[in-house]
């Protein structure tokens, strides 16, 4: 590997200490990576606020071609960045050229964005001032990325900050940084200037992200991953007020309605479950259908299933990959035992294979009950949940009964009554007859536990940045 020391002020350091990084599907070790520690954290900091200065000084549309040259480049290299994607996280070759290809659209999109940070001038009503509303770069931004997703929750963070003027120190997960820290010589190539960006994988992951959060100048925290280290960030976010975009857990329900078109509601849910081999915020978690149709889709969904080739997603003809981690894998299995305990019919997969490697065949269980653990849970893997309903409002109350709210998927050929349950769903996002919602170009994010803020779209650039309004007379 070519890129495994910490990256600081443009510059590569070896750091005091360093870990390994696991393939998943051979269990050898890929590379060793350095692990900062506090000092490396304070040097980051210094330099991207040097950075940051002259940056967010620069005219918007010299910042947008910086990252537009970014978007060229990452678009060039896809092949490069799906197969370091795939060795550090395991999944499918053609699951990791989407998420490379997803990662750098969002370089496109906010290239686009920094040039339309819009703002008012209006009247006072009753004065007769001025109201006088811009946005201003929010200040220094951390930013900490989950394993699924090594290049796109990076991008997803980096490339509104830097669209926005701010200076970053980026955390990524300790089972995949690889992706991320290959990504800084394409961002020098670009143009992005020394020290704006930094890059700190570490295994002293909580004192290191709590020691940034607490640096006066640090003014922003972007967080993805679980709901429980999303509350921790916020309570230390709160002590010095910092502004938080949190994208935490999912818990996806699918609904089947009666007059769904069985192909869209077969191809979607195979989406919605198996984009990433499940291991998705995203994915489809608990698939509700309506009885009419049930036997019919659960033989359907569970002949595609079976189908799938699992293996090393190095092959290009492999479909699934191994999960990230023996932890990771283990859940899922106790997932299945759990709900076939209580009662629930295993339709296909089931068996963890022989290793080498964190291997979890696609599984489909149906008549699964409201008791079990996967009902309540994230998967995270490639296990579709299978439950029925006869009445459409207690399909709807048991979607919403659930402290998440990031994305749910409703499927019916009746787009009056279908957007009317969507209407009726308490999630971010909703998925109308697709399994996809993921869109650089649309806000991504959850209600209730699932988090706080927005991802891509025009509010993805706010989130790094602060109103200002000027009372003004004239
Ligand atoms: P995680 O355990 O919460 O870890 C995410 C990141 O937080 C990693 O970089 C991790 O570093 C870091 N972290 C762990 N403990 C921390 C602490 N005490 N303080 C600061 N940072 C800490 O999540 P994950 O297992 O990697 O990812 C899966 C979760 O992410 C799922 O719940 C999934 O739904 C969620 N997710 C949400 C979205 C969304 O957009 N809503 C997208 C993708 C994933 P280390 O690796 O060093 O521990």
């Amino acid at each position: 590997m070519d890129y495994t020391d910490l990256y600081i002020d443009g510059e590569w350091r070896k750091g005091t200490e360093r870990f390994d990084v696991i393939n998943p599907a051979t269990e050898e070790v890929l590379a060793s990576v350095a692990s900062a520690d506090i000092a490396d954290a304070d040097a980051a900091l210094d330099a991207a606020e040097r950075a940051m200065a002259e940056w967010a000084a620069r005219k918007p549309r010299e910042r947008s071609e910086v990252l537009r040259r970014a978007w060229e480049l990452m678009t060039d290299r896809l092949d490069h960045f799906a197969h370091l994607i795939t060795l550090e996280n395991g999944k499918a070759r053609a699951d990791a050229i989407g998420e490379a290809t997803y990662a750098a659209e969002f370089f496109r999109w906010f290239a686009e964005e920094a040039v339309r940070a819009d703002g008012l001038i209006t009247h006072a009503p009753a004065s007769g001032a001025r109201i006088v509303v811009q946005h201003k770069p929010a200040g220094l931004a951390v930013l900490i990325t989950p394993w699924n997703y090594p290049a796109a929750m990076g991008t997803r963070k980096i490339a509104p900050a830097l669209a926005a003027g701010c200076g970053v120190v980026i955390k990524p997960a300790s089972e995949t940084p690889l992706t991320m820290l290959a990504l800084m010589p394409l961002l020098e190539e670009a143009g992005v200037p020394k020290g704006l960006v930094n890059v700190l994988p570490s295994k002293k992951t909580g004192a290191l992200v709590d020691h940034m959060l607490h640096d006066p100048r640090v003014r922003v925290v972007s967080f993805t991953g679980s709901t429980g280290v999303g509350r921790k960030l916020l309570k230390s976010a709160a002590d010095q007020v910092l502004k938080p975009a949190m994208e935490l857990g999912g818990n996806a329900p699918v609904l089947v309605l009666k007059d769904a078109d069985m192909d869209t509601a077969i191809e979607g849910t195979m989406l919605a479950k198996m984009r990433n081999l499940g291991e998705a915020c995203t994915a489809a978690n608990r698939i509700y259908v309506h009885e009419s149709l049930a036997d019919d889709f659960t033989r359907r969904l569970s002949a595609r299933m079976s189908a799938l080739k699992v293996g090393d997603g190095t092959d290009p003809s492999v479909d699934v990959g191994p999960l990230v981690n023996a932890e990771t894998r283990d859940k899922v299995a106790e997932f299945v035992s759990d709900a076939l305990a209580k009662g629930a019919k295993l339709e296909c997969g089931g068996t963890v294979p022989n290793g080498p490697g964190f291997f979890y065949p696609p599984t489909v269980i149906s008549n699964v009950p409201e008791t079990a653990d996967c009902v309540h849970d994230e998967i995270f893997g490639p296990v579709a949940a299978i439950q029925t309903f006869a009445d459409e409002d207690d399909a709807i109350r048991r979607a919403n009964a659930t402290e998440y709210g990031l994305v749910a998927y409703v499927f019916s050929a009746d787009f009056k009554r279908a957007m009317q349950v969507c209407e009726r769903l308490d999630y971010g996002m909703v998925g109308l007859n697709r399994g996809l919602v993921s869109d650089p170009a649309a806000p991504f994010g959850g209600t209730k536990q699932s988090g706080l803020g927005r991802e891509g779209g025009h509010e993805g650039m706010l989130e790094f940045m602060e109103t200002q309004y000027i009372s003004a007379e004239w």
